[in-house]
């Protein structure tokens, strides 16, 4: 029988996504949902939309939603990409950026490497020190891909220092992945005016509460935006849906209130951090919405089962470096409670 699959297609090894359980009362940590929900005037553009105007096609730059990106971060519409969440903005980024190569620590976003090898991208990456930060003055001579705070440590590099690896690689596109930048980390998009090498990615799922939306969006000086909007427009024009610009221009316009629920989430963040470190684990300073953590004598696996079958997932990687470790996304403080008592119960066994 002919294979029919392109070479790509069979032999590529695809990002894995965290679970999506379907049963009832799961206690869901392994996918830096927010456990709150999104701000009521998103919901009410959501209540408010009329699905007869989805006869016609949404703008194709993301229309609404661009326009709100720009007002939020102070920038122009042209300093803004949309697409359908950020992982479609950072695959399209590989594509548009990254002929000459790239680099990435090795400890990070699993998928850096996936859209690498789809796009026959050559990388390298850059050992991470041993309690995870990132050697900052290392990451030069290429493309530069940087989640800030890094996944799945949660350690964030300051301002000084990614504008040091931007003044250190002008010839080349420096993307930080601000996923989590909401949690306590700093922006780099007030450098945008500064730096036309610099481009960052943003989403809607994390801070904003919309993962099931499918939005994000990239800043960056004009000259970056429009080689995204060619390569899009060569792809799919239309990745943002018209209830998605609604629903996520709303959301961005109400920073009031993903501010207070940011400070819920980091407040049960940095009890439950202390907690775990009281009860022997090693944690990593974190600046995002999950907790990284391990301790000596625990297999972080086994533990990771334990929980699920007690229904509270988290995210365990079977990877070099980090198979001792698990990421805990921050849930309510009810849920934390639960977690801990859980992870008390299993190791006094
Ligand atoms: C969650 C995440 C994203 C992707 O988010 P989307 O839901 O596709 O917008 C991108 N980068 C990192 C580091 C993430 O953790």
């Amino acid at each position: 029988m002919p294979c029919f699959l392109s070479k790509k297609a069979s032999k590529i090894k695809p990002y894995a996504a965290g679970a999506q359980p379907s049963q009832d009362g799961v206690i869901k940590l392994n996918t830096n949902e927010n456990p709150y929900p999104p701000s009521p005037k998103a919901i009410e553009a959501y209540k408010n939309f009329r699905p007869e105007s989805l006869r016609l096609y949404p703008r194709p730059d993301g229309g609404e939603l661009k326009k709100a990106a720009a007002a939020l971060y102070g920038l122009r519409e042209d300093n803004v990409f949309c697409g359908n969440g950020s992982d479609e903005v950072l695959a399209l980024s590989f594509y548009a950026f990254f002929d000459g190569g790239i680099m990435f620590p090795d400890v990070t976003y699993s998928f850096y490497p996936v859209w690498a090898e789809l796009f026959g991208i050559s990388y390298k990456t850059l050992p991470v020190n041993d309690d995870f930060t990132i050697p900052a003055d290392k990451l030069t001579g290429r493309g530069i891909v940087l989640a800030n705070p890094n996944a799945p440590t949660g350690i964030a590099l300051d301002l000084c220092e990614i504008e040091s690896i931007l003044k250190r690689n002008k010839d080349h596109v420096v993307l930080i992945d601000e996923a989590y930048s909401f949690f306590g980390a700093q922006s780099a998009a007030p450098l945008i005016e500064k730096y036309p090498n610099l481009l960052v990615v943003c989403t809607l799922s994390k801070a904003y509460s919309l993962a099931g939306l499918r939005a994000g969006f990239a800043l960056g000086q004009p000259r970056l935006i429009e080689g995204l909007e060619n390569v899009k427009d060569s792809f799919n024009s239309y990745p943002l849906d018209a209830v998605a610009q609604a629903v996520g221009s709303a959301a961005l316009s109400d920073t009031a209130y993903y501010e207070e629920i940011a400070k819920k989430i980091t407040a049960t963040r940095d009890k439950t951090i202390k907690r775990l470190r009281e009860m022997g684990f090693s944690v990593t300073d974190s600046k995002t919405n999950f907790i990284f953590a391990g301790k000596k004598g625990v297999d972080a696996a086994d533990l990771k089962n334990f929980l699920e079958k007690n229904k509270i997932f988290v995210r365990h990687w079977d990877a070099p470096r980090i198979s001792g470790y698990l990421r805990i996304s921050v849930g309510t403080d009810e849920q934390m409670e639960i977690l801990l008592s859980r992870i008390k119960e299993y190791i006094s066994r």
